[in-house]
């Protein structure tokens, strides 16, 4: 007989075969229950090729199939590993009592990829003894981490781990539990799971155990990115599913739960149906966005938001899990498909109000190019002229009387306070008052609508008429009005009321637009800053300290007054602690208007989604929480604004568009290679029962 092939022994000559065997090998591993119902007639010993014949490292096969045990051979499995373990009480009586005297463990790892080599990292900086059993041969990493790789599983149970931990992926876990040789643990051993969704692991967990091995279903909910610097306030979700009330066993329970509490980890125990509930649903959208965001390749900027770092840090939350988590996600969660229509949804719903927006505005052009046509030119009412050369012609004309008043006023310009006057005085003028306020310097505002109540809260002189605002000669005109709105705003104010070097500053999300607006329509003796603070109320409410600013002195007169007005303007945003980035337009168009208009579309398509917070959230998730809050405060306009001045928005639109459908291929293709397979075995199988 050649050593690598297998020999079949009836069942009945078990013992004499046991006692020629060496002796090191236990009977138990072989014999037969007499209880057990469905028993192997033939049972056959396989030697390993590369290996001299030892007994110990025998894998054991039924029926000349291979030990990996299929799930049609559970019940087998499950009394043989009852009966197995009885010679080892001598050997695990003194292995518990020598368990009761450590604080560490012995943990065998099934499943070494990503998530396993993360958790062995802490496990052995801990102290407990790591051992590892994978699919693929990972020695080399093992080697690396200080844990002992077994390619074979049957050398890893010998080694009579306390605790196996499985951190294979969600599909495999059946396969892989069933091919364990469940016979060669001691008879108490705790399995703990670490899957993304819990309620299924459960039930296989308790289908193919033995009766007496412990069982905690646990999700630590972060990973190697998301948790890569330490695993502090993180919400590890735990459940005892099945812990036997001996002393030890409950010592051994606590000691494991002990690794993550020790690491600061919030310990959340939970049952498993209400995991998946809390769970399941906002991971899988938090994945799905992250991979969408991952095809659509997004780039860091010089000059990132908050919401931007948002979607990166997604994106390299989720890139590094396998595309088998996600898919198990879809798979294992029953209103996974449901979502993923609602987030289909919610971008066309998107996409279809941007474009209606877009046709109201095209016909009413339209409309109104035949009108013009028909009606003869006529100056408008208030004084401001519409056409930018009329309007420098008649603002140079009335500024003059205002001559000696101006430079008188120049000296003063030593005085660090400013007299301030907000063009726009919404959402974002409002915010940004508050802190010009409490900085000293005189605030003024203007607006469509009337904000006397909220300016008089905030220490700011409201004005409802722009003739009187401009009388009182402001230092600075700061427009803070919708993107949309500006020209006709700009073009309406009174130019002619205000001092000639007036300093006029935008704080657009766009920056070439206003830049051409005011250098077509201001008169040249007007400085001109264009600026775009990289925050709004939310994610700037907390200071503004580290979040960008940047500016383009477009225009500013070489005179020391101008010069340190505009300085003493950027001093605002300096002083709070702001990154100060000088930048052309052109160049912020390119890093930031795509970036921006990208965060806006997802935390818009989110808000449809009424997304909502749980008490087991992942970083992932409070990133997509955030995202929303950060941008749903915004007006639509300021994104329509976004949209409609970014020259790259409609294909940006169109390559998410892309990005989503070829996810959705990725899924469904699966999907469909699954019930495929399934057809076609259950044709064959139709076709072997006709044939007999
Ligand atoms: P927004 O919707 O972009 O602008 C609202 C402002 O525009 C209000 O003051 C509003 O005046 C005025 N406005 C809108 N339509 C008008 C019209 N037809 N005629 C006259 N005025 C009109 O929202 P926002 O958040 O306040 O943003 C203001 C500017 O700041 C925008 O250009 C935006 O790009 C920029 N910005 C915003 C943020 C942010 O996070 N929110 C950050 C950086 C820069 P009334 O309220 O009086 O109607």
């Amino acid at each position: 007989m050649k050593l690598n092939e297998p020999f079949c022994v009836p069942a009945a000559c078990l013992l004499s075969i046991e006692s020629a065997l060496s002796s090191r090998l236990s009977p138990a591993m072989l014999s037969l229950h007499p209880l057990h119902q469905h028993a192997p007639s033939v049972l056959s010993i396989r030697p390993k090729a590369s290996l001299p014949f030892c007994p110990l490292r025998h894998s054991i096969t039924f029926n000349n199939q291979a030990a990996i045990f299929s799930p049609r051979r559970r019940r087998e499995l499950y009394v043989r590993a009852l009966d197995a373990a009885q010679p080892f009480d001598y050997e695990s009586k003194l292995a518990a009592a020598h368990f009761h005297s450590s604080q560490h463990l012995k943990i065998a790892i099934i499943g070494f990829g990503n998530f396993g080599q993360f958790l062995a990292t802490t496990l052995v900086r801990q102290g407990h003894t790591v051992l590892a059993h994978s699919r693929s041969d990972y020695s080399d990493a093992a080697k690396s981490l200080g844990v002992s790789f077994f390619s074979n599983p049957h050398d890893l149970c010998e080694e009579h781990p306390e605790v196996i931990l499985l951190c294979t992926s969600v599909i495999s876990i059946e396969w892989v539990l069933s091919s364990l040789p469940l016979q060669r643990l001691k008879r108490s051993t705790l399995f703990v799971d670490v899957l993304s969704v819990k309620e299924f692991p459960r039930d296989i967990l308790l289908e193919l155990l033995p009766a007496d091995f412990d069982v905690i279903c646990s999700h630590p909910m972060f990973g190697p990115q998301s948790a890569r610097h330490n695993w502090k306030g993180r919400a590890f979700v735990y459940e005892k599913v099945r812990i036997g009330n001996e002393e030890s066993r409950i010592s051994r329970c606590e000691k494991f739960l002990d690794i993550f509490a020790r690491e600061g980890c919030r310990m959340v125990e939970m049952c498993c149906e209400e995991h998946d509930k809390h769970a399941a649903g906002s991971q899988f959208i938090t994945h799905t966005v992250g991979r969408v965001l991952e095809l659509f390749n997004l780039e860091s900027t010089a000059i990132n938001t908050k919401g931007y770092e948002a979607l990166l840090d997604l994106v390299e939350n989720t890139a590094e899990d396998s595309f088998d988590l996600y898919y198990a996600l879809f798979m294992y969660n029953k209103s996974a498909l449901e979502m993923l229509e609602r987030l289909d949804l919610a971008f066309e719903a998107l996409r279809n109000e941007l474009f209606d927006r877009l046709h109201n505005v095209v016909r009413k052009q339209l409309f109104e190019k035949v009108q013009n046509s028909q009606d003869s030119y006529t100056w408008p009412q208030n004084g401001a002229a519409l056409s930018s050369s009329a309007l420098v012609v008649r603002s140079q004309d009335n500024a003059q009387p205002y001559e000696y008043k101006g430079q008188i006023s120049d000296r003063f310009d030593d005085n660090l306070k400013l007299k301030i006057a907000i063009v726009g005085f919404g959402n974002f003028g409002q915010f940004l008052a508050k802190t010009i306020v409490c900085q000293g310097h005189t605030v003024l505002a203007y607006s469509r609508s009337d904000y006397s109540d909220i300016a008089k809260k905030l220490g700011v002189s409201y004005f409802s008429d722009a003739d009187d605002l401009c009388e009182e000669h402001p230092e600075v005109i700061l427009l803070c009005t919708s993107i949309l709105s500006t020209e006709k705003v700009l073009k309406s104010l009174p130019l002619q009321r205000l001092k000639r070097s007036t300093l006029f500053v935008d704080v657009l999300s766009v920056k070439e637009f206003p830049r051409s607006l005011f250098l077509q329509n201001l008169p040249p003796y007007f400085d001109v800053l264009c600026t775009h603070p990289m925050f709004g109320p939310e994610s700037g409410k907390n200071g503004w300290n580290g979040l960008s600013f940047v500016y383009d002195r477009v225009r500013v007169g070489s005179q020391e007054s101008r010069v340190s007005r505009c300085d003493r303007f950027l001093d605002i945003f300096a002083r709070e602690g702001c990154r100060m980035v000088e930048m052309s337009c052109a160049e912020h168009d390119q890093h930031a208007a795509g970036s921006q208009f990208i965060t806006h579309t997802m935390g818009r398509v989110l808000e449809k989604l009424g997304l909502e917070s749980t008490p087991i959230n992942t970083k992932g998730y409070e990133t997509l929480l955030s995202l929303v809050e950060n941008t749903a405060g915004d007006s639509f306009d300021l994104y329509y604004g976004l949209f409609m001045y970014n020259v790259n928005a409609m294909e940006q639109l169109e390559r998410l568009d892309h990005s989503f459908e070829s996810l959705k291929k990725q899924l469904f293709g699966r999907l469909h290679g699954v019930l495929r397979k399934q057809l076609f075995e259950n044709a064959e199988k139709l076709q072997i029962s006709w044939e007999r």
